[in-house]
């Protein structure tokens, strides 16, 4: 099957997941892939975290149990399908492209991984480094029911995991004909989620309030939202930076970060979310009658901080917060980076260029945060890295949770070849002897 057969399928299986609990699960979509695996001769591990809440798991072995990593997650963000042009949960063909949600977030990174592994399984190939598979539930929420889950229940599936490759990354950013930019993810800043509450005195709405927490609340919010976050160059976006000096022979002028991230467009966006921590208060909770004083007000804040910055973040938040409105987290999960020089990522980096000869690969921090923090926290180090070429006029940032999210065909195929290429030269593949093919005659790419 091609890897674009694969994506159709895995759109038309709806994983839509609302984070509050709603929605189908992953169940169809799990059962699905570990069909695909048993088929090509692997044998998949499926697990529930909870009903419906489903994941797949399988180990390639190898010849050395130092293994690597290579997970996606099977739901996907919801979708109005009056928005769309096609209907988004019908994996369809049209103009070169799979339409639907999680064409690019990210049933086609899972589609171009079975895909490999079943012509590999065909060819008879198989790593010397154990491979290890994942297929994740609940990544569009905050993995309790995915990876968080697996890392604490199923910790036994990952042993030997010293590295991995994920999602948001590897893909292309068109700057002309002649140069492409590929971001490789080496961090995340952190995630701390808040609810806020503002206690005060409740009352009737007629009197004269004597400590009235909704307008406690809204001056703290306002605070937090009007404040200017410092830039702070950490080094995966130094690093950044001057890799894109080089690539578009421009200088960045560091003192004023916004308006070259302004400047430089598509690329802009690859450093403008990840210069400065923020916090963005989203929703708001109080009172349940018009002329009742509550006791009590609530914020919710998406707060994101960078690597290294977690105590200077809160510590701000606390400042501008004030005394009358306490913090508790609901969802809190440090920052991680990886080193920008050596580890995978060199091999990252040749495997791009050597299926694009106009590819300039950058590393690059993310905004935000994916299912490599639960694995970081079992000592895993991640790479944001789902190889995919996508044309002049199709965006990343704007396909991933858009409306006409969309693939290209070649793109899939192009990020098959680009695995492919890296799976063999780090995990150098051994061929299964009594199938008399030899690691020679496997040409890199030519599957
Ligand atoms: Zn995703």
């Amino acid at each position: 099957m091609t890897p674009a057969e694969i994506c159709s399928d895995l759109i038309r299986l709806d994983t839509s997941n609302h984070g509050d609990g709603r929605g189908p699960g992953e169940r169809t979509a799990a059962e699905y892939v570990a069909t695909l695996l048993s088929d090509a001769g692997i044998e998949p591990v499926v697990f529930e975290s909870a009903p419906r809440r489903t994941s797949v798991v399988a180990r390639i072995p190898g010849d050395s149990p130092d293994a690597l990593l290579v997970h996606g997650h099977l739901d996907v963000v919801p979708a109005d399908p009056g928005e769309w042009r096609v209907y988004p949960f019908s994996g369809e063909v049209q103009d070169g492209c799979v339409w639907g949600r999680g064409a690019v977030d990210m049933k086609g990174t899972c589609a171009m991984t079975l895909a490999l592994i079943r012509r590999w399984a065909a060819e008879g190939v198989r790593p010397r480094r154990d491979l290890v598979l994942a297929f994740l539930a609940d990544e569009e929420a905050t993995g309790e029911y995915g990876a968080r889950h697996a890392v604490v229940h199923r910790r036994e599936l990952f042993d030997g995991c010293t590295e991995a490759i994920g999602e948001s990354g590897g893909y292309s950013v068109h700057v002309n004909d002649d140069l492409r930019i590929y971001p490789v993810a080496v961090g995340e800043r952190g995630t701390a989620w808040m609810k806020l509450t503002a206690h005060g005195v409740a009352g009737h709405g007629s009197r004269p309030a004597v400590d009235n927490p909704v307008a406690s609340l809204v001056e703290a919010i306002v605070r937090l939202a009007a404040h200017t976050w410092p830039v702070r160059l950490t080094p995966g976006v130094e690093e950044l930076l001057t890799r894109l000096e080089d690539a578009l022979g421009t200088v960045i002028d560091r003192d004023r970060l916004d308006a070259e991230a302004a400047r430089l467009g598509a690329v802009g966006t690859l450093f403008r979310g990840t210069i400065r921590n923020s916090a963005n208060p989203t929703m708001l909770e109080a009172g349940y009658k018009v002329n009742v004083v509550p006791s009590t007000a609530h914020a919710y804040v998406d707060g994101r901080f960078l690597p290294g910055l977690r105590e200077e973040f809160l510590a701000t938040v606390d400042r501008l917060l004030g005394p009358k409105v306490t913090r508790e987290f609901i969802s809190f999960e440090d920052g991680v980076s990886v080193p920008t020089g050596g580890g995978l990522l060199p091999e990252l980096c040749d495997a791009l260029r050597a299926e694009d000869p106009q590819a300039k690969p950058v590393p690059y921090i993310m905004s935000g945060g994916t299912d490599a923090k639960s694995f970081a926290g079992i000592g895993i180090r991640g790479y944001g890295f789902a190889p995919l070429m996508l044309t002049e006029n199709l965006n990343y940032t704007g396909m991933f949770h858009g409306v006409d999210e969309r693939v290209p065909v070649d793109g899939l195929e192009f990020g098959v070849r680009v695995l492919d290429r890296l799976l063999r030269s780090r995990a150098l593949t051994a061929t299964i002897p009594e199938q008399g093919v030899s690691a020679d005659q496997l040409v890199p790419g030519a599957s």
